[in-house]
């Protein structure tokens, strides 16, 4: 025993040294998606540590799980979800083997971002994902909308609060100044609204119908027949019709999918295609919640003809 001691203690004391009992330890947050981690981020600040599980580069529909994610669920204090069946995919599966009771569905630690957002497409009539829609409770993109950012930062500023009391000064202080932020680049993109107000999009997923509203874009078709349906030849052909007849300037496409169908069909309307990133991280240059905005705006101004 004692010759284990010897052996293992230097080993132990630096980590037990390094870790006073009563030190500030960071709260882990771990999201679907890279925004919901960008936001939480900005509204934790330095009290917390967020990770996503999906890449920005991600079709956030089908993420590969990972052993990897099923460490830093267990480990999570905070779990913050797009909701609407986004993960429902890959993360109730990780879930059951994260074996973390608090981060479950009605846990203290479990964050549906949803969840007082503005959410569209909502089906009038029950929509199952047998039915080949991958949006069956509504359009699950909704954090394409400065407005519901804002709604996410403000229920992760009180649900951080919750969890660690001693930091709400700092998660309050934090909140203000990222809302500030957003006001101001508000005033920023409120040029691009007036210049591009009622232009008509086609967007190759409904990945964009909250973007849509808040920058007055039209959204008139799609690639994807139904959200998580590839474009058949037949809806190709419809598209382009359409396309040609209401003289749509810019197909929009998000960066996981392939050029080729788009780029067919730029080039038999004489349409733009702009690719986007729809998540923070997707593009370098998206390196948070305000700047995901940013370079889309500047990205569709270069396609989007002026007025
Ligand atoms: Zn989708």
């Amino acid at each position: 025993m004692r010759n284990a001691l010897r052996l293992v203690l230097p080993l132990l004391l630096p980590l037990l040294l390094s870790q006073p009992a009563h030190a500030a330890r960071k709260l882990k947050v771990v999201t679907s998606l890279a925004d919901l981690a960008s936001l939480a981020e900005s509204v934790g600040g330095d009290r917390v540590e967020a990770t996503s599980l999906a890449k920005g580069y991600q079709d956030p529909h089908f993420v590969e799980p990972k052993p990897s994610f099923i460490l830093k669920l267990h480990e999570a204090d905070l779990l913050v979800v797009a909701g609407l069946e986004l993960e429902i995919g890959y993360l109730p599966p990780l879930l059951d083997q994260a074996r973390n009771e608090a981060i479950r569905p009605n846990g203290r630690g479990y964050l549906d971002a949803s969840v007082g957002c503005d959410v569209l497409d909502k089906p009038a009539v029950q929509v199952t994902r047998a039915m080949g829609d991958v949006h069956p409770y509504g359009n699950p993109h909704y954090w394409l909308d400065p407005g519901n950012g804002r709604v996410i930062a403000r229920a992760l500023a009180a649900r951080l609060s919750l969890l660690d009391p001693e930091g709400k000064a700092t998660y309050d202080k934090n909140l203000a100044a990222f809302e500030a932020r957003l006001t101001e680049a508000e005033a920023r993109w409120a040029k691009a609204i007036a210049a591009w107000a009622g232009t008509k999009i086609v967007t190759y997923h409904s990945s964009w119908p909250n973007f849509a509203k808040y920058f007055k874009l039209d959204v008139v078709g799609f690639l994807e027949p139904k959200p998580g349906i590839p474009p058949s030849p037949q809806h190709k052909l419809e598209l382009i019709n359409l396309m040609l007849g209401k003289k749509v300037p810019v197909i929009v496409m998000e960066v996981y999918f392939d050029r080729k169908d788009p780029d067919f069909i730029a080039a038999k309307t004489g349409a733009k295609v702009v690719v986007l990133s729809p998540s923070v991280g997707g593009d370098p240059a998206a390196k948070d919640y305000v700047a995901l905005f940013d370079l889309a705006v500047a990205t569709l101004s270069k396609a989007l003809p002026g007025r």
